[in-house]
């Protein structure tokens, strides 16, 4: 076994689930994945220190200093959150040239190879002579991106950020973002006896949703993307009502609209209010996030990009429909791309498993793309 498989499965075996979905001492939280990594950084020589982003949960910075002074920086940046999983997804099992259990591809093989990159450039003694390798070990990916964002802005910043992702080794330079709404449709409550003396909202969201499901649908269908096609609204939830006796004065439903690159959430807003107001419709809305997720858009041309693409062996970049850190920390200023090993069809299922030989492949082209730099 080489020691980026050895590294992979022994980051599996330290679960790391997100303390926001599962609250037990013994599986949730990243710090079992920091201390592994705390501990290899000091055998290959690298410093680090940590960034507190929530309580008892810090991003950990990882830093190969170049030789001379440093003109450039890249980031590697990989989360340490998972997904829940029972007890048995966190004994890693390697069979048949794939390794199994929880985060195997989302995303520990891509923190493997970045990781295993950055401790072999370090022993190499070739260390660059200009570029400061920074990996950076996210927290919180999996629910808010509270780490990327608490990066994205105390920095530091950098020239090019890759989000560890499984991305099948593309190189992948825009993703879309997202918007989670809730809309309230207001009525006026009677008694279930007399429907004529109130106003059903229940009624009333109905149609919305029909205007959202089919004559919104159509126009959003109108607008595309070259790597992303185009933007969509989903009606994930509908509520309203109490019983069947009174009339309805508030329904609601819950939309996640993911938007293109430019959209905002004033425009998506303006253009669904304009088209309910045409079918004489009133509704409001309120963002259950909290935070914003902007869609990427990272120029492929830009010369980094490319230089990542050469180590690739690609040509082209790929835009994907699932949300990642590259966005808050593009956010940030530093231009951001999403790589790694794996399928992202394969994360967050109950048997998640990575291709071995593409976490080797992934380690050869992050380690010939550190090598490359000045
Ligand atoms: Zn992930």
């Amino acid at each position: 076994m080489n020691a980026v498989t050895k590294l992979l499965r022994e980051l599996v075996a330290r679960p790391s689930i997100n303390p926001a979905f599962v609250d037990d001492p013994v599986v949730s939280g990243e710090e079992r994945v920091a201390e592994l990594l705390i501990d290899r950084a000091l055998q290959a020589g690298l410093d680090f220190r940590r960034q507190p982003v929530l309580p008892g949960r810090k991003n950990l910075l990882v830093r190969l200093t170049p030789s001379g002074k440093a003109q450039r920086r890249i980031i590697l940046a990989p989360h340490m959150d998972v997904v829940p999983a029972e007890a048995n997804q966190f004994k890693p099992v390697i069979k048949n040239g794939r390794l199994h259990g929880r985060g195997a591809c989302d995303t520990k093989g891509s923190m493997s190879a970045f990781f295993q990159s950055l401790c072999d450039v370090a022993k190499s003694g070739r260390r660059p002579q200009q570029t400061e390798i920074l990996f950076v070990g996210l927290v919180d990916e999996e629910c808010n991106q509270a780490g990327s964002r608490k990066f994205a802005q105390a920095g530091p910043k950098g020239d090019l950020a890759v989000a560890g992702e499984p991305t099948l080794l593309q190189t992948v330079t825009a993703h879309k973002g997202d918007l989670w709404w809730r809309l309230h449709a207001q009525g006026k409550a009677a008694h279930g006896a007399t429907p004529h003396l109130g106003k059903n909202a229940v009624h009333t969201m109905a149609r919305v949703v029909d205007v959202l499901e089919t004559e919104y649908a159509k126009q959003l269908r109108l607008q595309s993307h070259p790597l992303l096609g185009s933007p969509t609204c989903n009606v994930g939830l509908m509520h309203g009502g109490t019983q069947p006796n009174i009339v309805p004065d508030d329904a609601w439903i819950d939309i996640d609209r993911r938007t293109l690159p430019g959209e905002t959430a004033a425009g998506v807003w303006r253009e669904i209010r304009t088209l309910l107001k045409k079918h004489g419709l009133k509704a409001t809305y309120t963002d259950l996030k909290g935070v914003d997720s902007p869609a990427l858009e990272t120029d492929p041309n830009l010369p980094i990009v490319q230089e990542f693409l050469r180590s690739s062996r690609r040509r082209k970049t790929l835009g994907v429909h699932y949300f990642t850190d590259a966005a808050p920390i593009a956010s940030g200023g530093t231009p951001a791309i999403v790589f790694g090993p794996g399928n992202i069809a394969q994360a967050h299922t109950a048997d998640e498993w990575l291709d071995l030989k593409q976490l080797d492949q992934a380690t050869a082209i992050v380690t010939r793309f550190l090598r490359v730099q000045p």
